[in-house]
């Protein structure tokens, strides 16, 4: 079966590639490697010993994008991971976030209906939810007023993907609400390998043991918290990778036409922003500034 990913070449697209070859899927990366790099296909070979078909191609590029279709369009289902994802770069820059992660996925969508292409699994966020205060979070708590541009790209894109589902028969979609992704592949030949500045507390983490970075710096030891940090749901890359097999193995399930879901994708249990930071420091025998 032939899958198109796009945003393979990133963190959490890398690591779901693995699983797809390990399953036996026929893979098919686009990527504008603009949070990437390249190298990443042949850590993916040396993993699987097979190297996925890549395109380096501007989802935003419409006319590119439909010249990509008109000579690939055997496809299964497909992955879009692809988007900007800096919370803070978006409240700098709201309006490459909307146009990025809004054009990508309607020319996107629009290609898929040209081409007779009926199975999306779309990459939101549990940050949808907001501020939450009744737990464990289900997919049933309301959906807040977004925190950033790039929180309101992926309240807006589940909106626009539950719109098409309503209205095209034969077009079903699975939207996975991930909570905070962390962990590598236990290769350590792919991880997370943000471009700029990390916005996630495991880059920071790492950086400062290898003294890319002085200092970490945690945010608030007030929260109302047994240490006082604050308390996330972390989840593993490649757990969430394997999530994304049974959400196309759901999809492409014949009895699943016509159909959206959306599933949140976490543990279900809190870890302190300490707690992970002891972890690291007792793990890697290293204490971090
Ligand atoms: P990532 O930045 O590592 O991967 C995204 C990939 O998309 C990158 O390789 C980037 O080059 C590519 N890309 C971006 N815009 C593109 C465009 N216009 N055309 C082609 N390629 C483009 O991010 P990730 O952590 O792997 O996240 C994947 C998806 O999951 C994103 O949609 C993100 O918003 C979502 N998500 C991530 C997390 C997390 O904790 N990492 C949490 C919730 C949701």
């Amino acid at each position: 079966m032939n899958i198109l990913v796009t945003g393979g070449t990133g963190y959490i697209g890398s690591h779901t590639i693995v699983e797809l070859q390990n399953k036996g899927f026929d893979v098919f990366i686009i990527d504008n490697l603009s949070n990437s790099q390249i190298e990443t296909l042949d850590q993916i070979e040396k993993i699987t010993g097979q190297k996925p078909k890549f395109t380096k191609l501007d989802l935003c590029n419409y006319q590119e994008l439909a010249k990509y279709f008109e000579n690939n369009n055997d496809f299964d289902a497909v992955i879009h991971f692809a988007a900007l994802k800096a919370v803070g770069e978006s409240i700098q820059n709201p309006a490459k976030y909307y146009q990025n992660n809004l054009n990508s996925l309607t020319n996107l969508l629009d290609l898929m209906s040209k081409h007779n292409l009926s199975n999306l699994v779309f990459s939101s966020s549990a940050s949808v939810y907001g501020d939450v205060e009744k737990f464990p979070i289900t997919e049933k708590a309301p959906i807040k007023k977004p925190e950033s541009p790039y929180g309101d790209t992926k309240i807006i894109g589940e909106k626009i993907i539950k719109g098409v589902t309503e209205v095209k028969n034969n077009f079903s979609a699975i939207t996975l609400r991930y909570f905070n992704v962390i962990g590598a592949h236990d290769s350590a030949l792919i991880g997370e390998l943000p471009s700029g500045i990390p916005e996630n507390l495991i880059p920071f983490v790492t950086q400062t043991a290898i003294g890319k970075r002085k200092e970490l710096k945690i945010f608030g030891n007030d929260y109302d918290t047994p240490d006082g940090t604050c308390i996330r749901d972390y989840i593993h890359v490649v757990d969430l990778a394997q999530a994304h097999i049974a959400a196309l193995e759901r999809l492409i399930d014949k009895n699943n036409k016509n159909a959206y879901e959306i599933f949140n994708i976490g543990t279900g249990q809190g870890t302190s922003v300490m707690e992970i930071i002891n972890t690291f420091e007792k793990i890697s025998s290293q204490k971090l500034n």
